[in-house]
């Protein structure tokens, strides 16, 4: 049965035209008693027009939405909800921040209109809904060709914030909700919603202080991208569960004595770290799992009074130092100094019993509620805490970012993606002030965080009293001050000096700038040709750009102000009635060439078509069809062998290329250009053959060359493309090509030389 629309509480009521939802009476009560258990959990005080607001929120909410359902069968509605849940107890945002998730998705997906809302519920909640809106369709965006739907959306969330940051954090809770409920998207939707997840919002959450947003996020993109080593590092730690926690449990113990001794108040546990972080270690430091000993870390939480809290974490560090032989190397004070992001904490790593390190994270219990819950501790601690400034600091960077109206929005996605660096240096300004920056960022960097002046006729930068590069790498400590002249101005070169958003948005538009200023004296010159052949009109200087193979008028005046355009050449074009005419085809330049550089140049994307290779080419099924209709070929990225998971991309040149789901440029891809993915699927194909790269490394020995190709070749009976290693004192690394008909096969070869004595790893390269 389902439900006759209830009565209206609303201003201006919205009516169903059958009066009826697709929403059964026992759906409703439980939609209903859901949304009833956020009120009370909102952190915020709010007075009851406030609740009245929520209630109205969630009417207008139930009524646009009650016709639709989730992929996963549920009405529509428990979305939205649980957006708002999110929003008030994990983020905790207040009732305005309640209400506009509430109506996060009514203008998308609905016939409610932002009037509509403005009108119910005035205009910051409208504004608020207006940025969450995804552009429609592509080509409704001020009539241009839009080269990345998914730029051009995150672009205008971001423009939203700088009005106010609310948008960002419900696009954040909205995010969560849809990856934790992935499961019932086709798999290619998963992807695409992941690797942007992985791309931009985890990195948001971590530069907004939300640990545990941020490491949830992180394992679920995980689970999607890579399934099979997420169970792998599951199961591995639930197999190591009771070991652990028995060490756990022996070294905690006489910390535990000695802190009871000093009378402290205190709680002591083992945490685990993350499956993606354990799962990181595995690759980088290409360890086998039984390796890793920092699986978990020690964490002592205290409960001091503000005023002690870094007296007391010292103390404790004593105590522990005491007991275990401290790494100094690896002593972390970020309580005297906090991270950018408002992080504070005591890390220290110490020698444990058996010969293992274990780290140690000392803190008070509005440290770790802060470290957990970012922006949510705030309102408990306002005034006390960093939180604010660091927020507003972080929101000023990407204003700055947003004043260049000319940024498109694929760079724009890519410089704003730089402001959310994890790993950061500090550095201080010739009056001893503090500036934190991305790990790598460059002299020329400061410059331009000082003021956007200094960076445009920065001259030289010392470092401790030394002139050093424009390109010097910023490190821990440095004082660094900029000496500028008027004489001085940026260049295309500084592009790639720069590592910071902020700066390389900034150096853009200042050679904007500069060739629309050129650009002019070009354009004097052209009328004048123009005028000499008494060619006139807009459309036949739009023939010229493309005849001339520019992308805007502005280029084709820059370029003739620079003669690379040779203006002879326009007397031979072809002239009837006033205007210019086609003789061949227009060359094939327009933003798709430049879509296909950005990648390119992605690492490398497509390597040299030299790479041909000489088997038969494996069959695959592209969005359920079969590939050979297309042009198609291998990623030489990533080298995908038959078996693996992979997913197609579309180029503009090259047709399609089959990239690998853990290809270093599939986040990318997906992230920016998720329209062009398509889902791949492998078809058996005998005889053909696949190339992969193995990273072994071992205990140097006379004989294993020998022995690593007598197992490929003689007993695998693999072809073996290339062989290279480096040794000495005992130690190998080797990198050896394989041509395999299967990832099967691929398996095997690294199974069984895994068994060879002298050999510790053996990972897929890639
Ligand atoms: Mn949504």
């Amino acid at each position: 049965m389902s439900l006759k629309v209830p009565n209206s509480a609303l201003k201006y009521p919205i009516d169903l035209p059958d009066g009826l939802t697709d929403v059964t009476e026992d759906e409703y009560h439980h939609i209903k008693t859901v949304f009833e258990g956020i009120l009370p959990l909102i952190k915020v005080p709010y007075e009851a027009a406030d609740e009245d607001e929520m209630r109205r929120a969630f009417e207008l909410a139930f009524r646009a939405h009650c016709k639709q359902r989730r992929k996963s069968g549920e009405p529509y509605i428990l979305h939205p909800i649980e957006v708002a849940r999110i929003c008030a107890v994990e983020l905790g945002l207040g009732h305005t921040s309640v209400s506009a998730a509430l109506l996060h998705d009514v203008v998308e997906d609905t016939p409610v209109s932002l009037e509509m809302l403005e009108k119910e519920f005035g205009n910051r909640i409208a504004m608020i809904v207006d940025g969450l809106t995804k552009f429609s369709d592509f080509a409704s965006v001020r009539d241009k060709v839009i080269a990345s739907p998914q730029a051009e959306n995150f672009k205008k969330i971001l423009l939203t914030i700088a009005k106010d940051v609310r948008v960002v954090l419900i696009k954040m809770a909205d995010r969560l909700h849809n990856m934790r409920t992935l499961g019932s998207m086709p798999h290619h939707k998963q992807l695409k919603i992941a690797s942007e997840t992985s791309y931009i919002y985890a990195p948001l959450a971590h530069r907004l202080g939300f640990y545990s947003i941020k490491t949830e996020l992180e394992d679920l993109v995980m689970k999607i991208i890579e399934p099979e080593q997420y169970s792998y590092v599951v199961q591995k730690l639930k197999e190591t569960q009771s070991e652990r926690e028995a060490y756990i449990n022996a070294f905690i113990a006489p910390i535990k004595e000695s802190l009871k001794k000093e009378n402290l108040d205190f709680k002591i546990y083992g945490r685990a770290k993350s499956i993606s972080s354990i799962s990181n270690k595995l690759k980088h430091k290409l360890v086998p799992f039984e390796e890793i000993y920092d699986l978990f870390a020690i964490r002592i939480i205290l409960s001091v009074p503000y005023e002690k809290e870094k007296a007391t974490c010292w103390n404790v560090y004593s105590i522990i130092t005491d007991n275990y032989t401290p790494v100094p190397e690896r002593l972390k004070d970020w309580i005297s100094m906090p991270k950018s992001n408002g992080y504070e904490s005591l890390h220290t790593t110490v020698m444990g019993p058996k010969g293992r390190f274990v780290e140690i994270q000392i803190r008070s219990e509005r440290m770790d509620e802060m470290a957990e819950m970012g922006y949510a501790a705030h309102w408990k601690y306002k005034g006390i805490n960093q939180q604010d400034s660091i927020l507003e600091n972080w929101l000023t960077k990407a204003r700055e970012m947003l004043e260049n109206p000319n940024h498109d929005a694929i760079d724009f996605l890519n410089d704003f993606k730089s402001s959310l660096f994890s790993e950061e240096v500090y550095v201080f300004t010739p009056k001893g002030e503090l500036r934190f920056f991305p790990k790598s960022a460059t002299a020329l960097d400061f410059a331009f965080d000082i003021h956007s002046q200094v960076g445009y006729h920065c001259k030289a930068v010392k470092v401790d009293q030394r002139i050093v590069p424009l390109s010097y790498e910023l490190k821990n400590g440095d004082q660094l001050s900029v000496i500028t002249s008027n004489s001085q101005k940026p260049s295309e070169d500084w592009l790639k000096i720069v590592k910071t958003g902020k700066a390389r948005s900034k150096i853009r538009q200042a050679l904007k700038e500069e060739r629309i200023q050129l650009g002019s004296l070009g354009k004097e010159i052209l009328d004048r040709k123009l005028k000499a052949l008494k060619i006139e009109g807009e459309e036949n200087l739009d023939f010229l750009v493309k005849h001339f193979g520019m992308s805007s008028r502005l280029d084709l005046y820059y370029g003739v102000f620079r003669e690379q355009i040779n203006l002879s050449e326009i007397k031979n074009i072809r002239f009837e009635n006033g205007r210019l005419l086609a003789q061949e085809a227009i060359k094939d330049n327009d933003r798709e060439e430049k879509i296909e550089k950005t990648t390119t140049n992605f690492n490398g994307l497509y390597d040299s078509l030299a790479q041909k290779r000489q088997f038969k080419k494996p069959k695959l099924m592209v969005d359920g069809e079969d590939a050979s209709t297309y042009v198609y070929s291998l990623a030489t990225c990533c080298n995908p062998v038959m078996g693996d998971d992979v997913f197609a991309y579309v180029t503009t040149k090259h047709g399609i290329k089959i990239h690998r789901n853990t290809c270093p440029n599939a986040e990318y891809l997906q992230a920016t250009f998720g329209y062009r993915i398509k889902k791949a699927e492998w078809v058996e194909t005998a005889g053909s053959s696949f190339v992969a790269e193995l990273l072994i490394t071992g205990m140097d020995d006379m004989g294993v060359i020998l022995r690593l190709s007598n197992v490929i070749a003689n007993k695998l009976k693999v072809n073996m493309r290339s062989f290279s290693m480096n040794g000495g004192e005992g130690h190998f690394e080797g990198r050896i090509s394989v041509e395999v008909n299967s990832k099967e096969q691929l398996n095997q070869v690294i199974s069984e030389l895994k068994l060879l004595e002298e050999v510790n790893t053996v990972a897929r390269i890639v």
